[in-house]
């Protein structure tokens, strides 16, 4: 093979629909992982088969200087479903330019540069990204990184108030982590997060790449606290599949923004798909869903031995104890569900939030025998 591609698998995918994929035979997968969570309304949802098809023969690109009906659309419903008064919106292509864009907007609106983020988070691949992710084996190779960085232990306050001071531009947070294995912190940690940046002139940002768009039950996790971001990004299931991520911000921020700019910011398709993807969320109350379906999920997981269950709403984390690697090659393998992991011992559930009940029984009894059959039992 030429051309590379991270840690690839030996089923080739040819087709999707809800929240199942298919080969060239016509096997079909549960996608438990929604693709890296890109499928929040399942694979060929028919409102973003449409808006993609309507809006490729009206028009494919314009310069992102021209307003288009599509985008402008975009900008005020990004701005109506923004937690609080985080409605200025700068879009671009992915989850790490989306961090980029927020590291940035902090550093340019509050002229300091000094970054605090967190043990096990992770923001992204690009140099500003991943100078303010945690794991080693993502950096080492790419050092020296943006200096300036500090890591606190995700989930305590007292650490989190002795590195904010009056040089911090931006606190960087998951509000749950996902890639650093389903921790969710205690609650009032993002509150506390919130009344320290405050307090010390520094931007919140919230990395809700994962956690958004109604995965954890609301529409943006930092709800469930009732905390409001300085910045907010999201990317990941936005369009669909098609590649869009989003920096939303509070006026001092945008006021604040340095010069930045993308070819592709604000391209039709993907902005006609991500307008697609929030119009099925809303209206379909997939937020409320995921709340359901991921109880029923964790209910159907508690009766597996030696694990544990962790997570809110459809972003689950089940704990295996061992080598997560083999049993997620093993559900791929023996039981056609398609999970990724999160960490050495973790095998990470983001379903679809379209998943249905049988759906979710099928999930829990596939992880449960893959479990014990790993552990030889
Ligand atoms: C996936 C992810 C990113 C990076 O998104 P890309 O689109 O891969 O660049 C950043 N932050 C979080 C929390 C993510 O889950």
């Amino acid at each position: 093979m030429s051309g590379f591609v991270h840690s690839p698998k030996p089923i080739e995918l040819v087709a999707g629909d809800g929240a199942w994929l298919y080969d060239a035979d016509g096997q079909a997968y549960l996608d438990a992982g929604a693709s890296y969570g890109c499928a929040p309304i399942g694979h060929a949802h028919p409102a973003v088969v449409a808006a993609i098809s309507d809006q490729a023969s009206s028009l494919v690109f314009a310069q992102a200087s021209y307003p288009t009906p599509v985008r402008t659309a975009l900008f005020e419903r990004l701005a109506s479903v923004a937690p609080g008064d985080c409605t200025n919106a700068w879009l671009c292509n992915s989850g790490t330019e989306a961090n980029e864009a927020a590291l940035k907007f902090a550093r340019s609106a509050t002229g300091r540069d000094r970054i605090v983020a967190a043990t096990r988070g992770f923001h992204g691949r690009t140099m500003g990204s991943l100078s303010a992710t945690w794991k080693r084996s993502h950096r080492e190779p790419f050092e020296p990184l943006v200096p300036e960085v500090t890591f606190v232990p995700f989930g305590d306050e007292t650490a989190l108030a002795e590195a904010v001071d009056d040089e911090t531009a931006a606190v960087i947070l998951e509000p749950l982590q996902g890639e650093g294995g389903i921790n969710v912190p205690p609650a009032g940690y993002l509150a506390a997060a919130r009344t320290l940046t405050e307090a010390a002139g520094a931007a919140l940002i919230l990395d809700e790449i994962q956690t958004g768009l109604g995965r954890t039950g609301t529409f943006w996790a930092c709800e469930a606290e009732d905390v409001v971001p300085d910045i907010l990004t999201s990317a990941k299931g936005l369009g669909s599949g098609l590649p869009i991520g989003v920096t939303l911000c509070r006026d001092w921020i945008a006021e604040g923004a340095g010069p930045h700019g993308s070819t592709f910011s604000g391209a039709p398709i993907p902005v006609a798909a991500a307008l697609a993807t929030l119009d099925t969320i809303q209206a379909d109350g997939l937020a409320g869903a995921a709340t359901d379906r991921g109880g029923a999920l964790i209910d159907a997981l508690d009766g597996i031995d030696a694990c544990a269950v962790r997570g809110r709403g459809l972003l689950i984390g089940v704990d295996v104890r061992r080598g997560a690697g083999a049993v997620a090659r093993s559900l791929a393998l023996d039981h056609q569900v398609l999970v990724m992991t999160a960490g050495r011992s973790v095998i990470r559930l983001v379903p679809p939030l379209t998943v249905d009940d049988r759906d979710i029984e099928h999930l829990a009894e596939a992880v449960a025998t893959a479990v014990e059959s790993e552990s030889g039992t």
